[in-house]
């Protein structure tokens, strides 16, 4: 069985101490791919130094994650772009949209969105977009933007079943985390009707854990209760959650 993590931070200092034993954990569960989206300027190295250690099982994008978009935003896109020159990026990631919690750069937000969009489209790279308190704002912008070259990831989906098909709709799949273990998560109760070939799985790590390890740190290896969860949605056995979700995220990522 293997499985494909298509959104975790395992190069983040949570992990520090013992980074090679979770990935070893990983690897033994299945896990045997890790896509790791970068969130800032700060990250790029942690996240370029843990690829490094960990060649065979890691993956990188490159992308400005919207919390962080701030009002020197212009000169963090501008390296990134440069780094994204390097063609050892399987994605643009994480970027979109955030107003959870603050406002204060939501034009900025927007702008930093819409240049990555276009980076994603010039490279032909699938992208992993965060959204948060923005559904309407992003189904504007990617309905604008979609030529038919955007694909990817709506990482961590918690949406209405509407909101679901409106991504589908628009090309992109639906991403799996954690939060599809947690009762009161609303996707439980329509997920049987989304084809599983829109479906992939990750972790978010070291955020939002499944159950029944809710609360504590979230690690790659965690994803198996997620796909166990899935399973039982669906009806299916893990092996067959497994053998789907991987080959979406294989030709999505092109790896
Ligand atoms: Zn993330």
């Amino acid at each position: 069985m293997l499985f494909v993590d298509t959104h975790t931070h395992i190069y983040d200092r949570d992990f520090d101490a013992d980074r090679t034993e979770v990935v070893q954990r990983a690897l033994d569960n299945g896990v045997g791919v890790m896509l790791l989206p970068n969130v800032d300027a700060s990250t790029m190295e942690p996240m370029m130094e843990t690829h490094e250690q960990f060649p065979e099982c890691t993956r990188v994008m490159m992308g400005l994650q919207p919390e962080e978009v701030k009002g020197d935003y212009k000169q963090v896109l501008a390296v990134m772009e440069k780094e994204l020159e390097k063609d050892i990026f399987i994605g643009v990631g994480e970027v979109g949209l955030d107003f959870y919690w603050d406002t204060t750069f939501e034009k900025e937000q927007i702008d930093a969105f819409e240049t990555q969009l276009d980076w994603a489209k010039q490279l032909s790279l699938p992208l992993s977009i965060h959204c948060r308190n923005a559904f309407s704002f992003m189904a504007r912008i990617l309905e604008k933007h979609q030529d038919g070259g955007l694909h990817g990831v709506m990482h961590c989906f918690t949406g209405t079943e509407e909101e679901a098909r409106v991504y589908l709709e628009l090309g992109f799949h639906l991403g799996l985390g954690g939060v599809t273990t947690y009762k009161n998560c609303s996707v439980r109760d329509y997920l049987h009707n989304i084809p599983l070939d829109r479906i992939v799985l990750e972790t978010d790590a070291p955020y939002l854990s499944p159950v029944p390890h809710r609360g504590q740190r979230n690690e790659p290896a965690f994803l198996v209760d997620t796909a166990k969860k899935i399973a039982e949605i669906y009806e299916m056995s893990v092996e067959e959650i497994a053998e789907t979700t991987t080959n979406n995220a294989k030709t999505l990522f092109g790896i």
